[in-house]
């Protein structure tokens, strides 16, 4: 048995859900079972839907264009006497959607517990056309709607999933269906609480879902088909030579995620390491391509470095002093203050002089991070013990990932090497202990040359 799910643009238009059939009916044999996202961008276009209700205008001529996308996409796909079916289903569900906004429009009141009912239509919308296209090419498949199955917490558009429960439910329902040749189409991202009501498991959770399902059924891997070849050895914005990495670890995939590389969500792939699940990233649009295998087993490249990921439009904010010196409640201070706010920190470095705290923090959160540490530090600045809170925008992080690092000297000479021949200055350095990964601070302006540089340096255009 394989789970294989299909994200946004993979179900996206006609074409798209006709390559999803060929690709399942191709690999029958594997008893998949599939998990779908909603139809590209129909998540983002439901929450728009439901902001503008909120304001007190019904959003009419949205709701007619999404209506219109998915009755054309069912009517394109299917036999005339085959889409009717469908085609009534979806009426009766726009005018349950249409009747919800209505209802917000009146009281100008949206909860999170209504923002997850009205997000759960964009699943609960795909699926059925999935599967009634599989049924188009010959295969015979179900749709299942994902809150009977995955039972989650109230903590509504981010529910935490139960576990226990949800396996034995999943395992009870799709097991024997899989193993009998029929291909279970179940709806990723949603679930419910033990009473019922309607949740999702945050932004982009459609591969959690494949993962839950996937442990649930003992899965022998996951394929998440995607619209890009696999995770790549940089940006291929950045630099023309990037390749698809062929294999990496559940650890590599994380630490190239929290770096900006829309691998998969470290979160999504819990259940799946738990029990080393293989993962598989297949692009929907290039099948043949073999993509990037996920899993525990290390493969060293030559130079131990795998990849180069790097995020953009940062902010360096710095909190500097002689009085930090052997102050033990500085840091406590400034983390419990970004935190009251809650700011991501992107990266931290402090040297060992103890004079100064650095935080890598999104532009966005700039203006929120030094007014409030100024807040914070008010009585300390006053006394000169600190000097002050400064932010330097504009700035990038790169990062050099690879199981192999560790215990490898001579990575960090060779990238800074080849950086300080080049005139690029470091503005900061973080390397975590597990020596998966260095990252560093540049300015914006010499983004693109360094990860060129870097990718070029430890010659990841070559196998
Ligand atoms: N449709 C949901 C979202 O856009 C879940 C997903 O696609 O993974 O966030
Ligand atoms: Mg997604």
């Amino acid at each position: 048995m394989i789970v294989m799910k299909f994200g946004g643009t993979s179900v996206g238009s006609v074409d798209a859900i006709n390559n999803v059939a060929r690709i399942v009916k191709s690999r029958h044999d594997l008893q998949p079972i599939v998990v779908v996202s909603a139809m590209s961008r129909m998540t983002d276009v439901l929450g728009q839907m439901a902001r503008e209700s909120c304001q007190g205008a019904l959003p009419k001529s949205l709701i007619e264009e999404v209506k219109a996308r998915h009755i054309d996409t069912a009517e394109t796909l299917l036999d005339p006497t085959k889409s009717g079916e469908i085609v009534t289903m979806f009426v009766a569900m726009f005018e349950e959607l249409e009747n919800i906004f209505r209802g917000i429009a009146q009281l100008q009141e949206l909860t999170p517990r209504t923002r997850d009912l009205i997000s759960s239509f964009g699943e609960r919308l795909s699926a059925p056309l999935v599967a009634a296209t599989l049924r188009h090419h010959g295969v015979t498949a179900e749709t299942y709607d994902a809150r009977q199955y995955i039972k989650t917490n109230q903590r509504y558009t981010e529910a935490e999933v139960e576990l226990n429960e949800t396996n034995r439910l999943i395992s009870d329902a799709l097991i024997p269906v899989a193993e009998t040749g029929t291909v279970p189409v179940i709806t990723g991202f949603i679930g419910s609480t033990p009473k019922g009501v309607t949740t999702t498991l945050g932004r982009g959770a459609s591969d959690y879902t494949a993962s839950i399902v996937a442990s649930a059924v003992h899965a022998a891997e996951i394929w998440i088909w995607t619209d890009v070849d696999g995770a790549m050895s940089a940006d291929p914005r950045i630099v023309a030579e990037a390749r698809v990495i062929e294999k990496i670890t559940y650890h590599e995939a994380a630490e190239m995620s929290y770096f900006g590389a829309k691998v998969l969500h470290p979160k999504t792939m819990l259940p799946a390491v738990r029990d080393r699940i293989p993962i598989r990233i297949k692009n929907t649009f290039n099948p043949t391509n073999p993509g990037t295998l996920i899993s525990d087993k290390t493969v060293y490249s030559a130079t131990g470095v795998k990849t180069i990921t790097s995020i953009d439009r940062l902010c360096l904010a710095t909190i500097e002093g002689s009085g930090l010196i052997g102050l033990p409640d500085t840091p406590a201070r400034v983390f419990q203050t970004t935190a009251a706010h809650r700011v991501n920190i992107i990266m931290i470095t402090q040297a060992s002089s103890e004079h100064d705290i650095c935080i890598l923090i999104d532009e966005e959160d700039r203006e929120t991070v030094v007014s409030s540490l100024q807040e914070e530090f008010q009585h300390e600045l006053e006394r000169g013990v600190i000097d002050g809170v400064t932010a330097q925008p504009n700035v990038a992080v790169v990062a050099v990932v690879g199981e192999g690092m560790k215990g490898t000297p001579g990575i960090a000479a060779r990238t800074f090497g080849i950086l300080g021949d080049h005139h690029v200055n470091i503005i900061a350095i973080a390397q975590g202990s597990s020596e998966l990964n260095i990252s560093f601070v540049v300015d914006h302006d010499d983004l693109e040359k360094t990860v060129r540089l870097v990718h070029n340096a430890f010659d990841l255009d070559t196998e």
